[in-house]
């Protein structure tokens, strides 16, 4: 757990050591960037005045990407390089994702060593990088709207990522040249812009319908503490689906056959979601469908029937509400109140279910879509020091962690749920007489074998001294930290040997391929620095070459054996190949060979070159002490 800073009384930070913090709902559908300006949290629109920033990214070509509005519109133009709901991509395999991948259009590569890559426009792209170019979209907007260099920021997640997806977002943020204070979950944050941690204690829902999502959390306030105990939700359920029913009934309205056609069920679609959103505000709309047999289509809909064809996926987001009510164990009248979050919570019929099954009416005061910026802005400015009085959140781990043991069986750790920070170890012992070494393997899930839960990591603890089987000790201890991500350490009692990992996880990044993502990301000062290394390494070999070619010009029949000539040659002529393209290493290892096979060469010729500068004279004449 980090610990809090503390100013003397009456001292909290002064206005010009204020520092610029802001919060980011890095969200599947919208993104969006809040920061707290004269005590007051909000978020901060782009220079069109637009609060929202769809979470869309088109890669025009090598050099040129668009994100947000612009890049929504290219989807329809150009699917295969923009990407939409990259979110779900996050930290996961390509096998976790295939079912995204036949909705999305774009195509995706598997690649053994590491994630998944989409074929872009601007080269093969993994989640991490498309997510980091949504965040640094939207940190150019804070820069330029708090006009300074951002301390840094507090980036939502869903309550139910596991710890590859909370770290692939961390990396994402780094990639973007963002600092993270702190990763928080979205219904925390909603919560916390509700202020509702400023009460003495309670039981909230926060209800969160988004764009592809559903999520449920059940959080519990008490002494000052935040803790989440139960997390629920559907991750194919929202707003979209909403426009799919819309668009079923305008399809037998109008009597289109070929709706699968895809340039038209792409228009149909972004047509039935303005219809919707603009059914928020008008009782009626009118519409105009082209169809596949070049005619228009004109007619109407109105608010009252369009609630009634939405009102299935409402009812469906209830079920995930009754399983995380029954995960904390609490019943309705428990809870003292329910935030709204997620832009289709501002239709009246998502309010009216809601209220009816919960039996009280939910907390819509701030903008739903909002809510949860605001929240993590606050959260942000709290953790940049500005303020000096403000809550400890805690979350929970939204699956059980645990080892292998023997048999392909899973021994739980933490169990799920349980509330973090926290640490927990067990111990275990050697399967064989005289075992020195055993493998750990970490995995992630409710499921009792390997086979069907999801691999963390995997490292040795090496020097275990030799035993018979079940004398030596070894405790394991697993400690996830505030920001839900895992540390796992493993002992031996008798020796004190340890071996401990930060847990890496199989479809996020290595601190080394983050580092060198870093270094292509500052990209022209980097890509001026190589061009200059492999400048000089060409002048190098230039340099060598000329030099090597002309001392076997004049001294290569005299001093050299055949075979060691030819062997000069070949490195000499691929010395020659490599300098005119551009692979410094390549041009480096040639180099190193041509040094290596001329070092008696060169001694010789220089042998030679002494006894030519002495021939007609006597040795005495250099060595003479002056007179
Ligand atoms: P996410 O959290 O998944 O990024 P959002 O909370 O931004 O998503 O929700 C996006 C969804 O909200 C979309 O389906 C969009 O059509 C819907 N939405 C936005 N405004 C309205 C509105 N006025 N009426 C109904 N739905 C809306
Ligand atoms: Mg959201």
């Amino acid at each position: 757990m980090a610990l809090l800073q503390i100013s003397e009384p009456g001292k909290s930070t002064s206005p010009h050591e204020h520092r610029l913090a802001i919060g980011i709902d890095l969200g599947t559908t919208n993104s969006l960037v809040a920061s707290v300006r004269s005590g007051i949290a909000d978020t901060m629109p782009d220079e069109n005045g637009n609060h929202l920033l769809p979470s869309v990214v088109h890669y025009v070509d090598e050099k040129n990407s668009i994100v947000g509005h612009g890049a929504l519109q290219a989807a329809q133009m150009d699917p295969v390089n923009t990407i939409s709901s990259v979110k779900r991509m996050m930290g996961r395999s390509f096998a976790e994702i295939n079912g995204e991948i036949n909705r999305s259009g774009n195509k995706i590569i598997d690649t053994e060593a590491s994630v998944p890559r989409v074929e872009t426009a601007a080269g093969s792209k993994s989640a991490i990088e498309i997510s980091s170019d949504i965040l640094k979209s939207l940190r150019d907007r804070a820069e330029k709207t708090l006009g300074g260099e951002l301390f840094g920021a507090v980036i939502t997640v869903p309550a139910y990522f596991d710890d590859a997806q909370r770290q692939a977002t961390k990396d994402a943020a780094r990639l973007a040249g963002l600092r993270i204070l702190r990763l928080i979950n979205e219904p925390t944050a909603a919560a916390v812009a509700y202020g509702l941690d400023k009460k003495a204690k309670g039981t909230f829902v926060i209800y969160d319908l988004g764009g592809g999502t559903m999520d449920v959390s059940i959080l519990k306030l008490n002494k000052g503490i935040f803790e989440v105990l139960a997390t629920a939700g559907d991750t194919a359920l929202g707003g979209d689906d909403m426009d799919h029913e819309i668009i079923d009934y305008l399809m037998a309205e109008c009597g289109e056959e070929n709706t699968d056609e895809p340039v038209f069920k792409r228009n149909a679609l972004m047509q039935a979601r303005n219809i919707k959103e603009n059914l928020l505000t008008n009782e009626k709309t009118d519409i105009k469908l082209l169809l596949t047999n070049g005619k228009e289509w004109s007619g109407q809909l109105t608010r009252e029937k369009m609630q009634v064809l939405v009102a299935p996926v409402v009812e469906k987001s209830l079920k995930p509400c009754k399983r995380a009510m029954r995960d904390a164990g609490i019943k309705k009248s428990d809870i003292d109140g329910i935030v709204m979050v997620g832009g289709p919570t501002r239709m009246q019929i998502v309010r009216e279910k809601v209220s009816e099954f919960f039996g009280q009416t939910p907390l819509t005061d701030i903008d739903p879509d909002r809510v949860v910026a605001v929240g993590a802005a606050l959260q942000a400015d709290m953790l940049a020091g500005n303020k000096n009085n403000d809550v400890l959140l805690l979350d929970v781990t939204p699956l059980s962690l645990g080892l292998e043991i023997m048999g392909g069986m899973v021994e739980k750790i933490i169990p799920r749920n349980a509330t973090i920070p926290v640490a927990r170890a067990q111990e275990f012992t050697t399967f064989k007489d005289g075992q020195t070494a055993m493998s750990i393997h970490v995995l992630q899930g409710e499921r009792e074998m390997v086979a069907d839960c999801r691999s963390l990591a995997k490292f040795e603890l090496k020097g275990i001294p030799p035993l018979v089987a079940g004398a030596a000790r070894i405790r394991v201890t697993f400690q996830v930290d505030a920001d839900g991500l895992l540390n796992v350490a493993a002992t031996e009692l008798t020796s004190g040997i340890e071996t401990r990992v930060e847990v890496i996880p199989s479809y996020g990044l290595t601190d080394g391929e983050i580092e060198s993502m870093l270094k292509d990301s500052i990209s022209h000062a980097g890509d001026d620095m190589a061009a200059r290394a492999l400048r000089e390494q060409q002048v190098e070999a230039d340099r060598l070459f000329q030099a090597v070619s002309a001392a076997l010009a004049r001294d290569g029949e005299t001093l050299l054996n055949e075979s060691t000539l030819s062997e000069i040659n070949d490195c000499l002529n691929r010395l020659g190949e490599v300098s005119r393209k551009n692979d410094r290493n390549a041009i480096k290892t040639a180099i190193e060979k041509l040094d290596k096979v001329t070092q008696d060469f060169a001694a010789k010729r220089m042998d030679l070159g002494v006894s030519r500068a002495l021939s007609g004279h006597n040795i005495n004449e250099f060595t003479k002490e002056p007179d």
